[in-house]
């Protein structure tokens, strides 16, 4: 490598799942900002539109927006497909859609209250991956990124289908990692503490700020300026891995 690796992301392209807002619309923005064009995936259509709107006329990257349920048969070939046809290719995948915890213990949670959580969560990211694999295959410069969560690291102790699809999240990221490494296709994780999003109610925002030693809440543009990073030539030697992005939280001795 002649020339410092650099941030820039002119000339990819860019899916971005539950971009309406919160984290998904910081890490629209982010890439964007960066040069990247974008397929960007919500359940809100107004939400997306107005997104994209307002990306277009800032940063002049190409947007192109879904109203899907990542979760729908066909969804995921559709996804790849119309980044393909309407954008050219698709460098780089970030998995960022998913369900709030439900502050749920054993007891209130019977066993069909997790399927939701493994459908958005696990299984839909696992479709969308293997339905991008050609696309992914083409690109110089692919890459996969979920978004999992410090809570699939360390159980909060209810919120059960939150807790353990987002640690299978995890296993799936590093199970990819090893088989598309020998493809040069990256795979890594990025783990956010308690961001100041929607999905975190008023209710719960104390115990959500009390796991959190730098005392305060992530505003989302500071998880996807990780996501960023990872999507990068700055990451080019990085796969398998899990970027814990929670101000302190899980310190040992903490
Ligand atoms: P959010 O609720 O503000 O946004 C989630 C977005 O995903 C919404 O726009 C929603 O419409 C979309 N979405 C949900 N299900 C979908 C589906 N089936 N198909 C298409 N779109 C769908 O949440 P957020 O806080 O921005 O969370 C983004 C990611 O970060 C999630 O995976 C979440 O688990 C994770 N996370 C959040 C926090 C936090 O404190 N907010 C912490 C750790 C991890």
């Amino acid at each position: 490598m002649s020339t410092l690796p650099n941030e820039r992301l002119d000339g990819r392209v860019a899916l971005v799942t539950g971009a309406a807002r919160g984290m998904g619309a910081a890490h629209a923005s982010t890439l964007a900002a960066r040069g990247a064009d974008l397929l960007l995936i919500d359940l809100d259509e107004a939400e997306l539109t107005a997104l994209a709107a307002q990306l277009r006329e800032n940063t002049g990257v190409r947007v192109v927006t879904l109203s899907a349920d990542i979760t729908a048969p066909g969804a995921a070939e559709t996804f790849a497909a119309t980044a393909v046809d309407q954008l050219g290719g698709l460098d780089i995948l970030v998995h960022n859609a998913g369900i709030m915890h439900d502050f749920k213990t054993l007891e209130q949670t019977d066993a069909a209250a997790l399927r939701p959580y493994f459908e958005v969560n696990v299984l839909a990211p696992y479709a969308i991956t293997r339905a991008a694999l050609g696309a992914l295959r083409a690109s110089k410069s692919p890459r996969v990124i979920f978004i999992s969560s410090s809570w699939g690291q360390v159980p909060d102790g209810h919120s059960y289908g939150y807790m353990i699809s987002k640690a299978a999240q995890l296993s799936m990221m590093r199970a990819l990692a090893k088989e598309l490494v020998a493809e040069g296709i990256l795979v890594n994780a990025v783990t956010p503490g308690a961001v100041a999003t929607r999905m975190i109610p008023d209710e719960v925002y104390a115990e959500e700020l009390a796991a959190v030693p730098l005392g305060r809440l992530a505003d989302p543009l500071e998880i996807a300026a990780s996501v960023a990073f990872l999507a990068s030539d700055q990451a080019s030697f990085i796969t398998g891995q899990t970027l814990n992005v929670n101000g302190g939280a899980l310190i040992v001795g903490v």
